[in-house]
């Protein structure tokens, strides 16, 4: 077996682009006489991995990275259980489903999550390395021989685990699905759970909607309903709660929990670390190197799992997948004294058709970030536009007016130039946004191109470089892995304290939320009929006031210092209950 990968970003390269001479003309195997970097018949290079030393010189002459060269580990002896094509990603191993448990799958984005699953749900049909053709389920036996996997492969093989499988991208759904969300659903109701599931995922009301005319979170639960509604005993979520709002995310993990008894296993890929933590009682960690290699580790509790991946080390294994450690603040920060005022609002209100809105007097001051909580539908993004003046009260007084600059929350993608859309960001920010974010290689492509995640970070990027008081960011977070999570919230906290100015920053992640934020804006009411936004508050006021509302308890990690729900009705829960502490014990 090859021991290093070279993968070549095909997509990337233009067939013929002149870079590519430069680096078969550097390679040092090439020069000894011996083919290593060769053009294809594409018209795009080729890299044979088993001649390559991995100097790393042809990567230096990319423009945009399009060459990745990297050393497998030492210990690493097995063949792909799936290789994309010559020079392609390739996944090493694969999670177990577990019958009662739910396994969760956790690891940054391009490391091959959604592949494991898909191969595990049988929507992809592995190759074993072998670029010719699929393996069968006999090949797969062979391959897994002695492991768990064997087992699970010869009950596939028997018709003995029926698979459901709800696939990452719900906005996709409406464009190879037609029809109302009542008939679709009637469809799949092998189980003839119908009722029950509309009312635990509360969809109740957009039955006779057309699949395509629902939102984000409402796709999502349609989607999650579809699959549980099979008759199956391996159930398995990619992303389940993203465009959900807290209340929904708590609702879904515990409905999705609740699927998994002795004769069903259930598998998760998430990336909100506390729902996950909420949800799963094992979890596999995937590292590697992005784009380039994928291997899943040992099954480890949910809480040991999540601080190793917080650690960035596999004692076990003995691998270090992360060069640093990812850390929580140990108590929630006290607010500082007094800053200077951005700016502040008397008591107000606003009608909106049926929906209406009110603030408690409140205060925005300079250098900070202000993490702002609460559900759908309930008068966020409206409560910005007063600040920023595009909407007026009915009543109540704001001043001074703030100049804001706004990232939606649904973003657009269209033939634009990266390079165009961040122009000023380079020119002003490239080392404090543009490159921190991993942007400088996406410059030559156009947004359509761009994934959710890069889109993403093309947006916080164009929205920061802008000229402004306040900054607006309506879900941050969506698309995001974990460590990209936590890297956008030290950018924008630096930004600000740096800048002098301000953000509000509307997610549902509450770990994303804890660990970005100095104080909090607490959106109260029901959706679409009324908002009642309280605040700002300090974290610790804050979370207290949220959490119980949601009628959960949260405690810290001793070793790693994140926030943790704690089980319904478990003894912390009931104890910090019973002290009205909900947040930080
Ligand atoms: Fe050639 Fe070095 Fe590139 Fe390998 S890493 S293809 S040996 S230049």
């Amino acid at each position: 077996m090859a021991k290093r990968v070279a993968i070549v970003k095909k997509d990337k390269i233009n067939a013929g682009d002149d870079w590519q001479r430069l680096a078969i003309n550097a390679c040092p195997v090439n020069r000894s006489g011996t083919e290593c970097i060769t053009m294809g018949e594409d018209g795009k290079i080729q890299i044979d991995e088993a001649t390559c030393i991995g100097c790393g010189i042809c990567v230096k002459k990319c423009p945009n990275d399009e060459i990745i060269i990297v050393n497998l580990p030492e210990a690493l002896e097995q063949e792909p259980i799936h290789c994309y094509g010559k020079n392609a990603f390739r996944l090493f191993s694969l999670p177990t489903p577990v019958f009662g448990k739910v396994v969760g799958i956790l690891g940054v984005n391009g490391i091959g999550k959604s592949t494991a699953i898909k191969i595990l749900a049988g929507v992809l049909k592995p190759n074993l390395g072998n670029l010719e053709g699929e393996a069968s389920y006999d090949d797969l036996i062979e391959h897994f021989k002695g492991t768990e996997a064997q087992k699970f492969f010869e009950k596939v093989r028997s018709g003995d685990i029926i698979v459901s499988y709800k696939p990452q991208q719900v906005d996709q759904i409406p464009n190879t699905t037609k029809g109302k969300v009542r008939d679709l659903l009637k469809k799949v109701d092998e189980r003839k759970k119908f009722d029950e599931v509309v009312e635990e995922l509360q969809i109740g009301k957009i039955l006779d909607n057309d699949i395509r005319e629902i939102s984000g979170g409402e796709l999502q639960r349609v989607a999650i309903a579809a699959t549980v509604l099979k008759k199956a005993n391996f159930y398995v979520f990619d992303e389940p709660t993203s465009y959900l709002d807290i209340k929904q995310r708590i609702r879904v993990s515990k409905f999705i929990r609740s699927l998994a008894d002795e004769n069903t296993a259930v598998m998760v890929v998430e990336h909100d670390l506390i729902i996950l933590d909420y949800m799963a009682d094992l979890i596999n960690i995937l590292y590697g190197k992005q784009s380039a290699y994928g291997i899943v580790s040992q099954p480890k509790s949910t809480k040991v799992g999540i601080n190793i991946f917080l650690e960035g080390y596999l004692k076990e294994e003995n691998v270090r997948f992360r060069d640093y450690q990812i850390r929580f603040m140990k108590a929630a920060p006290i607010k500082e004294s007094k800053r200077n005022e951005l700016t502040s609002w008397s008591s107000l209100s606003k009608k909106l058709g049926k929906f209406s809105l009110e603030a408690e007097q409140g205060t925005i001051e300079k250098h900070s970030v202000f993490g702002v909580l609460g559900e759908n539908g309930i008068g966020k993004t409206t409560f910005a536009k007063i600040l920023a003046g595009v909407e007026k009260p009915d009543s109540g007084e704001i001043g001074p007016e703030v100049k804001v600059s706004y990232k939606a929350q649904y973003l657009e993608a269209n033939d634009e130039l990266v390079a165009n859309v961040l122009k000023d960001a380079v020119k002003n920010f490239n080392t404090q946004i543009v490159k921190p974010l991993g942007l400088t290689s996406l410059m030559t492509l156009k947004l359509s191109e761009l994934s959710g995640g890069e889109l993403q970070r093309v947006a916080i990027a164009s929205c920061l470089s802008k000229e402004a008081d306040l900054y607006l960011l309506d879900e941050p977070s969506a698309y995001l892995d974990v460590e990209q999570r936590l890297l956008i919230s030290k950018i924008i906290k630096d930004f600000m304290e740096k800048s002098g100015k301000s953000a509000l920053i509307i997610d549902h992640d509450l770990l994303f939320i804890d660990y970005i934020s100095s104080s909090l804006l607490v959106f109260d009411g029901e959706p679409a009929v009324k908002g009642i936004v309280k605040g700002p508050y300090s974290m610790e006021e804050g979370m207290n006031v949220f959490l119980k509302d949601l009628g959960i308890t949260f405690r810290r990690d001793p070793e790693s210092n994140r926030p943790r729900a704690n089980k319904p009705d478990s003894q912390m829960d009931r104890q910090q209950k019973s002290k009205n502490v909900f947040y930080y014990s």
